[in-house]
């Protein structure tokens, strides 16, 4: 028989047992199914009630909830906050194991280290790891479907083809290019802007809190990017320096765990011109800092990755997201720049210029 004591021990154990589970029996370098990660985003809101609350903010095409996970130190007041999330491409895996991991690593890092912790008081991050949730799940149901990148509503009337690629649906210069009118096209931009449920429901939740985003991460593979707004190249983000020098040093930060090179610049300048991407809308709506963060890896595997390559390529892509978090949180907080990141900063730049005049002196 138990007295009180011994009872109190073995509870206190066993939340301290389901606050280890989830780190120790979820495997964060595997592949996980849809059923899988709504099962884990279920644990971590129990595990850690006190910063984490899910909520659903929209529904698929296929009336599945659409949810993020809210967290942040609870202060009683409007908070700023972080925007990310994942797997809006169904084939891109890579990126709901990296917003899988992206959670574990904030929620493990508060307690001990200070400066999250202060970052946590300061703003909530909305994580969504599985944005397009429908057709992740149908990447999922076989080898036929595996690669499949769009959502799953029907074309208009008369077309053969499902889908609709959701970062060209959003209303951001929507139709203008890179995309395609073709509903069987992997870039079909939809019947018109923001004619999908899935954009729909960012837009909704993002657009009624721009003033307090000040950061909006969306993650997708592959190529090994780090891209800023805009992708239609008439069009300049206004802060555009700003965004190409913290995306520059995400790049370094990146680099220094496993000597991964990402490549920083607008879409246009990178990779290609688009339009009406998740991105650009949102740096329109007056988000200053926009990225789409492209992760690994360079076409051998593509959106193949295998799982050994999971667990670098999440560690390489927090340390460049810490970066420009840390970097938005401090401007936001702080102030302008302490001595220590303008040093840093002009000594890149100096970097930069020495590069610059050696080729143009070539
Ligand atoms: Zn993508």
């Amino acid at each position: 028989m138990l007295n009180s004591a011994a009872l109190g021990f073995v509870v206190l154990l066993s939340a301290v047992e389901a606050a280890t589970n989830e780190r120790v029996n979820y495997d964060y370098y595997k592949y996980h199914s849809m059923p899988e990660i709504s099962k884990w985003m279920t644990q971590i809101a129990q595990n850690h009630s006190e910063v984490v609350t899910i909520m659903d903010y929209g529904q698929t095409y296929e009336k599945r909830n659409i949810s993020l996970l809210k967290i942040g130190l609870s202060t009683g007041e409007r908070k700023k906050a972080i925007w990310m999330d994942c797997g809006i491409h169904a084939r891109e895996w890579i990126a709901p194991a990296f917003c899988q991991y992206f959670v574990s690593q904030i929620l493990q890092t508060y307690k001990t280290d200070p400066k999250m912790e202060e970052m946590m008081k300061n703003m909530d991050f909305y994580v969504t790891p599985v944005l397009n949730v429908d057709g992740y799940l149908y990447s999922w149901k076989d080898n036929n479907t595996r690669l499949w990148r769009k959502n799953r509503s029907p074309g208009p009337p008369g077309c053969k083809c499902d889908g609709t690629d959701l970062n060209r649906n959003f209303d951001a210069n929507w139709g203008t290019v890179g995309v395609s009118s073709d509903c069987c096209s992997n870039t079909y931009c939809g019947s018109d802007r923001v004619s999908e449920p899935e954009a729909q429901a960012v837009a909704s939740f993002v657009g009624s809190r721009k003033e307090d985003i000040l950061c909006f991460l969306t993650i997708h593979s592959y190529s090994q990017l780090l891209l800023i707004p805009y992708g239609n190249p008439n069009f300049i983000a206004p802060n555009q320096d700003e965004l190409m020098e913290v995306g520059l040093a995400a790049a370094e930060a990146i680099k220094a765990v496993h000597g991964k090179i990402y490549k920083v610049g607008t879409s246009p300048a990178v990779l290609y011109a688009n339009s009406g991407s998740s991105r650009d809308w949102a740096r329109m709506q007056g988000i200053p800092f926009a990225y789409t963060f492209e992760l690994r890896d360079n076409g051998t595997f593509g959106f193949e990755l295998p799982e050994n390559q999971i667990q670098p390529t999440c560690e390489e892509a927090y340390s460049g997201a810490l970066h420009i978090v840390n970097y938005v949180h401090d401007k936001t907080f702080k102030g302008p720049m302490d001595g220590a990141g303008a040093t840093a900063a002009a000594a890149l730049w100096t970097v930069l210029l020495a590069v610059g005049v050696t080729s143009a002196s070539m």
